[in-house]
């Protein structure tokens, strides 16, 4: 069963298309954190830790994910933001390639992946670049100089989606390791890790895993590899034996090496209770939902919306589970939107951006929120001045 929507308290009228973005409030969540708020923190207190298990949370959870993505038990955790994770995985990876100096990326990754890489490469201040090529470039970019690709496999502004499979496959023929970001991947496509034999990967969880706001990120390390990556930022619930007190450093075993500090337990329960929704879900029917309410959207827009132009791929295979399209006016139009409760959001410079997640949109909810689209371009209700100025967050 992939539509689930009375798991979710979605607000009455709304019509919710970014889920791409941050996920809605699973009903499972509110329960959950007030009563671990209540039941634990309140009053075991310090005694969580071990009473509730809130220290063997960031693996147990990031088994739960890791079911979602292909990765096998043990293999990835939760923690942090996915820019530190961002930091972890290629600090990690340039060090199984000690000869080489180039990490690769393309212009359609979302820029926090970037700026990460180029303050790394300050840091350590020893001759290594960023090469940043367009999206349909980096197969032919990858030669023997690169030590590593890191990609984000669906693009966040037009959902053109990266060949898994065969790109790891070409960075793996070059002798580069392999890093892909599954920001808008993970909870939305199938997704197999082990299969594609990719070295490491990593995600957030406020997007279509639906954790809230704030929820921690998730990495993989492919197994063989668990017990002999350097962690750069070594952390003492990464070490050995937190609770010895070692002056000094000595990385736990496999994966929880890429622990690095105290886990966010509010933010854990939140995250747990919504990956609820998820037992029963088969990825490839949920693929297929979202193919089909994708397809239906685009050509009733199409057919009834001349003003915008599609800026996604057409060849569904090719798209993950958004849609875009330009017009030059995205970003009032959006807000003209959003004020008749079709929600969703807009990108730099003329995207307006749609995610679609069957697990809460159905094909009622499309042809509505087309039809308010319609409206919006074809009474011009964008023109207003009250739409033109841009908020912090768009
Ligand atoms: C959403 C997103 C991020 C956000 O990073 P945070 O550290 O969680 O703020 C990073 N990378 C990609 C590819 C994203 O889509």
């Amino acid at each position: 069963m992939v539509l689930q929507k009375d798991f979710f308290d979605l607000p009455a009228g709304m019509i919710y298309l970014d889920g791409n973005s941050l996920g809605p409030l699973p009903k499972t969540v509110k329960d959950r954190v007030a009563a671990m708020i209540q039941d634990e923190w309140g009053t075991q207190l310090i005694k969580g830790w071990n009473t509730s298990g809130w220290m063997a949370q960031p693996s147990r959870i990031g088994d739960a994910i890791g079911r979602l993505i292909g990765a096998p038990q043990g293999t990835v955790v939760i923690g942090d933001t996915l820019s530190i994770k961002v930091f972890q995985a290629v600090a990690a990876a340039i060090k199984m390639r000690p000869d080489r100096r180039v990490i690769l990326s393309d212009s359609g990754n979302f820029p926090t992946d970037l700026y990460m890489v180029e303050g790394l490469i300050k840091a350590l201040d020893s001759g290594y670049e960023l090469r940043v090529v367009a999206p349909e470039d980096v197969a032919s970019a990858i030669d023997d100089t690169v030590a590593v690709v890191m990609l984000t496999e669906v693009d966040y502004r037009t959902g053109r989606m990266h060949e898994m499979g065969s790109m790891t496959k070409t960075a793996h023929e070059a002798g580069a390791v392999m890093i892909w970001d599954l920001a808008h991947s993970a909870g939305a496509v199938p997704v197999d890790l082990e299969a594609s034999g990719c070295e490491f990967a990593i995600g957030c969880t406020y997007k279509y895993l639906n954790g809230g706001p704030g929820a921690p990120a998730f990495i993989y390390v492919r197994k063989d590899l668990a017990d002999d990556v350097e962690p750069a930022l070594a952390g003492w619930l990464g070490h050995d034996a937190p609770f010895a007190f070692d002056l000094k450093y000595r990385p736990a075993r496999g994966i929880e090496r890429m622990r690095v500090g105290t886990p966010p337990v509010l933010q854990m329960a939140a995250l747990d209770a919504a990956l609820a929704v998820w037992e029963g879900v088969d990825m490839a029917e949920m693929r297929s939902a979202s193919i089909a309410l994708q397809e239906t959207f685009i050509h009733h827009v199409e057919s009834r919306v001349p003003q915008l132009t599609l800026a996604s791929p057409r060849d569904s295979a090719r798209r993950g589970s958004q849609v875009s399209f330009a017009f030059e006016n995205g970003y009032a139009a959006m807000q003209a939107l959003i004020a008749r409760g079709v929600i969703g959001d807009f990108r730099a410079p003329d995207i307006m951006r749609f995610g679609f997640t069957p697990l809460y949109i159905d094909e009622a909810d499309v042809i509505a929120a087309v039809d308010h689209i319609e409206v919006v371009m074809k009474d011009r209700l964008w023109d207003d001045p009250k739409y033109l100025t841009r908020q912090r967050v768009t």
